[in-house]
């Protein structure tokens, strides 16, 4: 059995970090583990091949060789992946398509033989049997929609021999599934549930292990919904994972997922930064209580947001984070609002983003009730809302515009990173010094951004801000003006002329239809029990 686990392309959003990457000469951002995870949990009999569409196209060979293709995507990603279904069956190739998207909303994978929703430990065995020919009956759906989620002591340690490690700027770990909140627009809880599951610590030693064997170092992301959703458990672990990482010279600098209460527990944050971790994803969402109230974050009214980023940023971790506008609660001053807060932040990475109802969430069932929904959108939070926006569409799109291109104004990125380079704390440098990967990269950023870039006058003034704090300031700084050369020109080259074709759109002919929506193919309501798409911005 030849068996090719495909991962979709991602679109080029400001996650997939396309400028940034090619200064630290890599490909992607981060593996799909997901895949290399599924692939633990397939026949050891079977020959398995694993490619990632970020990294490099899908050969026809690949095609060839496969007797059944199996593609995982988010939503975002059901372009491509629909394209690869496409190309797969037409070469009379079995296709399953899994993962988040059609997990979510399996109407929009037709292409697909088959579909296979949710997690896969413990569950594969109806994909197998119908993969190898031995189910007569080879029904549609792979998987039993009984709402079981398994406990992950079955997880096995993913193939990380079927990645190409080098090419990734981050490796990927993930320690837990689930999240204890209730945030109304959040897919993950749906998907995962609200019983944080997690792996004992044995488990992650294991998979550290597998990935320095196979000499991985640098940034690995513990890729959790809420990394402190399971205080108990997560508290068990730290101990262990800053052993294994004082053990082996520190190999790894850990970044995950949290939600904003963290900043309430020194103990874990110190825990946190001993085992390692530099920098934590938060969903601060809103200024606005009400709205947070309105969709049930009350984890984020227990501290002011600024109070809580200052914290971490304070003990060591670099915060970054999601915000969103077009929640029913907030008025049109919300825009000023989110600037003064995030540009007060020590958060070069704000990524801010319209609500969008994810399908099977407490928002898309609450909107449906309403008759305020109009169905999937763009699988992104850039586009017209999929549902009637309480705010004016109009304005809430051009003050959403306003907001994004402020917040990505090289000034205010700068400024931003400014803040950081003070407040997070001076972290003892290598004694080795850099080596000669780390060198070459910093050839190309002072190249790149120091000679070549419209925004060199800023980058050097960063330069000699961290300089004047210490020299264990500088790689911070560096890297985050390596990451502000996508978001900056995500937005002006991307964002902003999209949300302009979308304002004109409003006043033409398709006014009242969001632009991704075609009403001859407006699905079902997903049952409750619908898993989500794993969209970024849900997390945390
Ligand atoms: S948005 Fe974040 S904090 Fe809220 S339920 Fe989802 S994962 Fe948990």
């Amino acid at each position: 059995m030849n068996g090719l686990l495909v991962q979709a392309r991602s679109p080029r959003t400001y996650w997939s970090f396309e400028k940034s990457l090619p200064f630290i000469g890599k490909a992607a951002t981060m593996p799909p583990l997901g895949l290399a995870t599924l692939a633990a949990h397939l026949p050891e009999q079977w020959d398995l091949r694993l490619r990632d569409l970020n990294v490099s196209p899908l050969d026809e060979a690949d095609l060839r060789w496969a007797d059944a293709v199996l593609v995982s995507g988010m939503l975002v990603q059901a372009p491509s992946m629909r394209e690869v279904l496409r190309r797969a069956r037409a070469m009379g190739r079995r296709t399953v398509a899994g993962g988040a998207g059609p997990t979510t909303a399996p109407e929009l994978f037709e292409e697909a033989d088959h579909l296979f929703r949710g997690e896969a430990e413990g569950r594969l065995e109806l994909l197998v049997r119908v993969l190898e020919g031995r189910e007569p009956s080879a029904p549609r759906l792979l998987s039993a929609e009984d709402g079981v989620r398994p406990d992950l002591a079955l997880a096995r340690v993913p193939r990380f021999d079927l990645l190409d490690l080098p090419r990734y700027a981050n490796q990927a770990l993930q320690y837990s599934r689930g999240c204890p909140f209730h945030c109304e627009f959040c897919d993950i809880i749906e998907m995962f549930g609200r019983v944080p599951r997690v792996k004992s610590p044995e488990q992650v030693v294991a998979e550290l292990d597998a990935l320095f064997a196979r000499g991985a170092r640098g940034a690995l992301f513990f890729v959790d919904d809420n990394f402190v959703g399971n205080r108990r458990e997560v508290a068990r672990l730290l101990p262990i994972l800053h052993a294994w990482q004082a053990r082996h010279g520190f190999p790894f600098q850990l970044c995950t997922e949290a939600s904003l209460d963290l900043a309430g527990a020194p103990a874990l944050v110190e825990a946190m930064v001993g085992a390692g971790f530099e920098e934590v994803f938060l969903g601060i969402e809103t200024p606005s209580a009400a709205a947070l109230a309105e969709t049930g974050k009350g984890q984020n009214l227990r501290m002011p947001a600024a109070r809580a980023v200052e914290t971490l940023t304070r003990a060591g971790l670099e915060v970054f984070a999601g915000f969103i506008v077009g929640f029913d609660a907030e008025g049109p001053d919300i825009f000023d609002r989110q600037l003064e807060l995030i540009n007060g932040l020590p958060i070069p990475r704000a990524m801010a983003g319209l609500l969008v109802a994810l399908p099977g969430t407490r928002l898309w069932r609450r909107l449906e009730a309403e008759g305020r929904l109009r169905g999937h959108g763009a699988g992104d939070n850039f586009e017209r809302p999929n549902f009637e926006p309480a705010m004016d569409e109009r304005r809430l799109l051009s003050g959403y515009r306003r907001l994004a291109a402020a917040l990505y104004e090289p000034a205010a990125y700068y400024a931003r990173c400014a803040l950081a380079v003070d407040q997070l704390p001076l972290r003892p440098q290598p004694a080795a010094g850099p080596g000669r990967a780390t060198l070459a990269a910093l050839v190309r950023v002072a190249w790149g951004l120091g000679i070549r870039s419209p925004r060199r006058a800023r980058f050097w003034r960063l330069v000699g801000h961290a300089l004047r704090r210490g020299a264990a300031a500088l790689p911070r700084a560096l890297a985050l003006a390596v990451v502000g050369e996508s978001l900056i020109e995500y937005t002006s080259e991307v964002l902003l002329p999209r949300l302009d074709r979308t304002l004109a759109a409003l006043d033409g002919p398709a006014a009242g239809v969001p632009l991704a929506f075609n009403p001859a193919r407006a699905p079902p309501a997903p049952p409750r029990r619908a898993r989500g798409s794993g969209l970024p911005h849900g997390a945390g």
